[in-house]
């Protein structure tokens, strides 16, 4: 899908069901090339105020009045359109975040994936009824917050639109949605789906702009009744304390510093794509990327050598070629992420990728490393890097295993590798981590799997059922008939 053929206006923003431009813009770069590819809409908060006026009126009107099993409809028909343009977004992703193309056709199917789980799950949230005093019949309801605030970054806009937005949606919320500015399009692009499938106008707004301008007002505005955040630690207390003088809910999806322990029985042909993937996907730029490998001391070496030999045919050049591995998001980024490897200049380098030869010299390539011989308590095996790199710590035995896996400031996720399913068991339950995989890593990606963090890593889940219940406030009704 070239640039100049989109389905709507990158430049403008989506209020009450209407496109509308702004007077400031900011410009798009596409990461491959480091090249200006146009202009998005620098909303701020005139235009966030708008928007939440407009999911108001949208609450008092038809989107407020609809059944559940009516918004699932809607849903389900976003979720067809989404698959129907599925390679359409993908370009889009791949131009905008410099993902390779598999990666951003991967993540429109799970965009389709969101909107078709929350589709079946809109009318299938029940209240209970409780036991109580002889005279009562008690029960309770699950109601909408009403207007709520979506925060999202740029390195899964369209993953994170489906969890965050979808979820909101199947409970009869209105949305506000700002997307990083680093990566809007495929957010505009869902907005203009949404809005071809039916979803009636003011039920979902995009308003693109930057954080200390359109996400600030986002989150100090009184009329938004939860927010919902995904990024940075640093950024994420700024918007809890935001929630916090509004005294609203607020789901934070932060970062990680996610290990995989492989014990000396793991079945090593199985584990090693999961080893490297799980810490190169996206170039490094996820938040439940393994960038911590633990390795039991007898197959330390054997290990290394069978990854460094992955790292060292992975090839890095634009999304467009569809190579392992893309550009960092942007020079600051790569800037971010060369700053923390001049960290482990006194590191083993123990393999890297390559950067192709024709690869836009604009581009923010940076190439893919493993560091070895990695002591637990180093910078680069407690802060997260955000980029293609992982270090891999020997451990001896189960509880060392466990103090290193668990001695950062995070818990996203994490995973074990051992044939003993005992050992398995204890260590799901050892490891602190909002989700443990057992001899996997990120099981897929599932859109059913509730997800979030312990400790800087965040509260809250998103993603499965799970987040239906946080997207709604639960009401008792106590009636007395004697
Ligand atoms: P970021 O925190 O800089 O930006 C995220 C979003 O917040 C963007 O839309 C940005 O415009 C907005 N923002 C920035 N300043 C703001 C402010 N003062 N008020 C309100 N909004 C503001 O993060 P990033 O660099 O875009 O993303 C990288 C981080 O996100 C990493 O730490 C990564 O681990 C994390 N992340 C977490 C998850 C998860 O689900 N846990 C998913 C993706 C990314």
């Amino acid at each position: 899908m070239p640039l100049d053929r989109l389905w709507f206006d990158p430049a403008q923003v989506f209020i009450g069901g209407r496109w509308l431009s702004v007077q400031d813009t900011l410009p798009l770069e596409d990461p491959s090339t480091g090249a200006g590819i146009g202009a998005i809409a620098r909303g701020g908060a005139a235009e966030i105020d708008a928007a939440v006026q407009a999911a108001e009126a949208a609450l008092r009107g038809e989107w407020g009045r609809m059944t559940a099993a009516e918004r699932g409809r809607v849903l389900a028909k976003i979720g067809r359109l989404v698959l129907e343009r599925a390679d359409d977004l993908a370009v889009l992703e791949a131009r905008d975040v410099g993902k390779p193309l598999k990666q951003a056709r991967a993540d429109a199917l799970a965009l389709a994936r969101y909107m078709e789980f929350y589709a079946g799950a809109a009318d299938k949230v029940m209240g209970e009824t409780i036991p109580y005093l002889d005279g009562y019949t008690v029960y309770t309801l699950r109601e909408p917050h009403g207007v709520t605030g979506h925060i999202v970054p740029w390195n899964y806009p369209m993953q994170i639109i489906g969890r965050s937005v979808g979820a909101a949606l199947a409970m009869g919320n209105a949305c506000v949605l700002k997307p990083a500015e680093e990566a809007c399009l495929t957010a505009l692009a869902f907005a203009r789906l949404a809005e071809e499938a039916g979803l009636p106008p003011g039920a979902l707004n995009v308003v693109p702009g930057l954080g200390e301008e359109a996400g600030a007002a986002l989150t100090a505005h009184p009329g938004v009744r939860h927010l919902s955040f995904t990024g940075s630690v640093g950024v994420g207390q700024l918007v809890q304390m935001a929630a916090a003088r509004n005294v609203v809910p607020v789901t934070l999806e932060l970062g990680g510093k996610s290990p995989q322990v492989v014990f000396a029985d793991a079945d090593l042909d199985r584990a090693l794509p999961f080893l490297v993937n799980a810490g190169i996907q996206n170039a490094g730029q996820t938040c439940s990327a393994s960038s911590r490998i633990l390795v039991e001391r007898s197959r330390y070496g054997e290990v290394v050598e069978r990854m460094a030999a992955r790292y060292s045919a992975l090839k890095v050049g634009p999304a467009m070629a569809d190579l392992d591995v893309g550009p960092l998001i942007s020079a600051r980024q790569k800037e971010i992420v060369e700053g923390f490897l001049r960290f482990g200049s006194d590191l083993t380098v123990a393999a890297r990728g390559q950067i192709v030869a024709d690869a836009p010299k604009g581009g923010h390539y940076v190439s893919p490393v493993l560091l070895a011989d990695v002591r637990p308590d180093h910078r680069l095996a407690q802060e997260e890097i955000f980029g293609p790199a992982q270090v891999v710590i020997p451990f001896d035995g189960e509880d060392e295993a466990v103090a290193i896996a668990n001695g950062t400031d995070y818990g996203l996720v994490a995973s074990c590798w051992t044939e003993n399913g005992s050992r398995a068991l204890r260590m799901a339950k050892r490891l602190r981590a909002g989700q443990v995989f057992l001899n996997n890593y990120g099981a897929g990606g599932g859109v059913e799997l509730p997800f979030g963090g312990v400790g800087k890593s965040g509260h809250g889940r998103e993603k499965g059922f799970e987040a239906l219940y946080g997207f709604s406030v639960l009401k008792t009704v106590a009636a007395h008939h004697g």
